[in-house]
C-alpha cells in the first residue's frame, strides 16, 4: 500500500530494527522499519522525526503489524531553530493531540488541521498567535465543541448583540443570567464577528491567519474555553 504522511515519533525495537508513528490521511499508525538503525539501510537517514515521507507498506506475515519496504521521501523538514515560547506550546498541543489517536480513525477534516499547522510551524510562520488561535477554533468545531454565540448558553433566548462570555456555560450569556453567580468575560462585537467567521470557514482560518490586535485580544478566553471543554469532552 502506498501512503504520504509526517514522522511524528521513532523508537528502537532492538539493535537493528525501529518502530516510526507516521500521521496520515488515515490516522496516526505505527510502522515496523526492518534494519532501519543500520548504517547501511537507505532508511536510516530518511526515516527521521519530522519528515515529510511517501512509502509503500504490507502487513508483516500473519500479523496486523504494519512493516515499510520502499519510500520515496519527498521533503526533508527541520524545526526552526530558536522556537518562542507559544510555538513550542502549539507544537506541543498538536502532537499531544494527535499523537495519542493510534489506530483511531480520523474525523473529516482533522489530518487536514493537523498538516497546515505543522507545515506552519515548521516554515516559522511569523504570526504564531494568530495560527493558535485559528487552531483552537478549528479543533472545537471539527469536534463539535464550537461556543454558542446567537443565544444565551443558560436561558436559550436569542441575543442580537452579546456581552458577555462564560467559559464554564459553554459559550454567550445575557445580562438576565449573570445574576447566578457565574464566572464570565465580556466581550466584544468584534470577537462575536471573528467567531462567526471561523465557525463557517473554520478550515481556510488556517491558512489566513492574520487575525486583526483586536481579536487576538481574546485568544486568551479561547484558549481557557479549549482547555476547559476539550478535557470535559476527552
Ligand atoms: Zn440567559
Amino acid at each position: 500500500m502506498k501512503t504520504a504522511g509526517i514522522i511524528i515519533s521513532s523508537k528502537r525495537i532492538n539493535d537493528w530494527d525501529k518502530f516510526v508513528n507516521i500521521i496520515s490521511e488515515e490516522g496516526v499508525f505505527p510502522y515496523i522499519i526492518q534494519r532501519g538503525l543500520h548504517y547501511s539501510s537507505p532508511f536510516t537517514s530518511v526515516f527521521t522525526t519530522f519528515t515529510n515521507v511517501e512509502f509503500l507498506w504490507d502487513y508483516a506475515k500473519n500479523s496486523d503489524f504494519r512493516v515499510i519496504y520502499d519510500y520515496k521521501g519527498f521533503k526533508h523538514n527541520e524545526l526552526p531553530k530558536g522556537l518562542g515560547s507559544i510555538e513550542c506550546e502549539l507544537l506541543f498541543e498538536l502532537l499531544r493531540k494527535y499523537i495519542f489517536l493510534q489506530n483511531i480513525p480520523f474525523l473529516k477534516n482533522e489530518y487536514k488541521i493537523f498538516h497546515i499547522v505543522f507545515n506552519k510551524i515548521l516554515s516559522g510562520s511569523s504570526n504564531i498567535k494568530g495560527l493558535y488561535y485559528s487552531f483552537l477554533l478549528s479543533v472545537l468545531q471539527e469536534n463539535g465543541l464550537f461556543p454558542q454565540i446567537d443565544s444565551c448558553a443558560i436561558c436559550g433566548n436569542g441575543l442580537a448583540r452579546p456581552k458577555y462570555f462564560s467559559i464554564e456555560n459553554g459559550g454567550v450569556v445575557c445580562s438576565r443570567c449573570l445574576t447566578h453567580n457565574i464566572g464570565y468575560d465580556k466581550i466584544s462585537g468584534n470577537f462575536i464577528k471573528s467567531l462567526k467567521y471561523a465557525c463557517q470557514h473554520h478550515i481556510t482560518i488556517l491558512e489566513k491567519n492574520d487575525w486583526h490586535y483586536d481579536i487576538l485580544k481574546n485568544f486568551d478566553i479561547i484558549k481557557r474555553y479549549y482547555y476547559y471543554h476539550y478535557k470535559e469532552f476527552k
